[in-house]
């Protein structure tokens, strides 16, 4: 696939009998490993299958119609699942190579007593193979662990994927991962949870006035601020631009609305002081869209709605204020 080029919506079509075809046996599969058919567990199934069956184009058609962080994703589990493969494959042959060099020992052992002409070009001969054999375990060692080596990236390139670059807050795509696992643990245990959507008002102005550079400044104070006010089992997720979420943990709405209160009288109180622009101090206003988890939502998607509601009534109604969906 050609990349750096937006694809045009005519080459991310598909043929819906491929899709379905493999949604069909995905499904399937998911089912029959007792796993439940949520969205994201189904959607990594549905490209492990497509790969399988050899439909990478398809795969990469299909990414191509994805937000990039799950993206990056896929293909980094991808990486670590390929990783994974080739060191049990070599740890396979490393396997085999031992026993093969003890069966030529053993042959070379019965050897040691017998002489005749040929015999001690054999034992040459053996003595070349045991010695290219050890040789090649060595060989076999080391790329293991240079395999482990990039097993390590991989695992740190995962952890940056969730990060998001200007803030260092988590992004949108380990929100995405993060819900889905609660979700399923809340439905499966009926333990509650709750999210706060926070959006700064009236962001474009600071940009208009002190510039972008500045701006940007204010999303790190901002974020610093929310880290603050939070709880450590509390995760804080840059949704987008100036908006951003909050998952709670074990929390119930009620209890949500209060840290949501508290998070905006301690931003409204807030003088921050960006870096740029010679220290200019700046005060923000942010409203909140609180909701929680219910028995009846069939997604995370069902919370997040209720929450943008919410988040969308605080500035109708003047902005600087907690709205909590009931
Ligand atoms: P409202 O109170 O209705 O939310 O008004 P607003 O101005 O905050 O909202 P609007 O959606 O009109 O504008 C959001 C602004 O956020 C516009 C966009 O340029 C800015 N923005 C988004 N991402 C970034 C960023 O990464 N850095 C900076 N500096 N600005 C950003
Ligand atoms: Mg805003
Ligand atoms: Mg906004």
């Amino acid at each position: 696939m050609e990349t750096g080029r937006p694809l045009k919506l005519k080459e991310c079509l598909y043929s819906i009998q491929d899709v379905s075809e493999v949604a069909r046996k995905t499904l399937k599969n998911i089912v029959s490993q007792g796993k439940a058919p949520v969205p994201p567990v189904y959607e990594e199934e549905f490209y492990q299958q497509a790969e399988a069956l050899g439909l990478n184009d398809l795969v990469l058609r299909l990414m191509a119609s994805l937000p990039a962080g799950q993206v990056a994703n896929l293909l980094i589990n991808g990486l670590e699942k390929m990783v994974r493969e080739i060191d049990s494959d070599l740890e396979a042959y490393g396997q085999d190579l031992s026993k093969h060099t003890s069966v030529i020992e053993k042959g070379r052992g019965r050897l040691l007593d017998t002489n005749g002409p040929h015999v001690e070009q054999v034992k040459i001969t053996l003595d070349d193979i045991i010695r290219a054999n050890l040789q090649m375990t060595a060989q076999l060692n080391s790329t293991r662990a240079k395999l482990r080596e990039r097993e390590e990236q991989v695992k740190s390139l995962r952890l940056k994927s969730r990060i998001d670059p200007l803030t260092g807050t988590f992004n949108r795509g380990a929100m995405e991962e993060d819900l889905t696992l609660e979700f399923a643990r809340s439905k499966r245990y009926k333990r509650p949870f709750s999210i706060i959507m926070a959006d700064i008002d009236f962001f474009k102005k600071v940009n208009d006035a002190y510039g972008h550079a500045v701006g940007d400044d204010v999303l790190r104070s901002f974020t610093r601020l929310i880290k603050k006010g939070i709880r450590e089992s509390d995760t804080l997720y840059r949704y987008g631009g100036e908006e951003f979420l909050i998952l709670l943990r074990e929390t119930e709405l009620g209890p949500a609305g209060v840290v949501a209160e508290r998070l905006r009288s301690g931003i409204e109180g807030h003088v921050l002081k960006s870096k740029d622009d010679g220290g200019v101090e700046i005060r923000i206003t942010a409203s909140f869209g609180v909701a929680a988890w219910r028995d009846s939502d069939s997604s995370y998607m069902d919370i997040i709605d209720r929450a943008d509601k919410a988040l969308y009534c605080a500035k109708q109604s003047g902005r600087n204020q907690v709205v909590s969906s009931n």
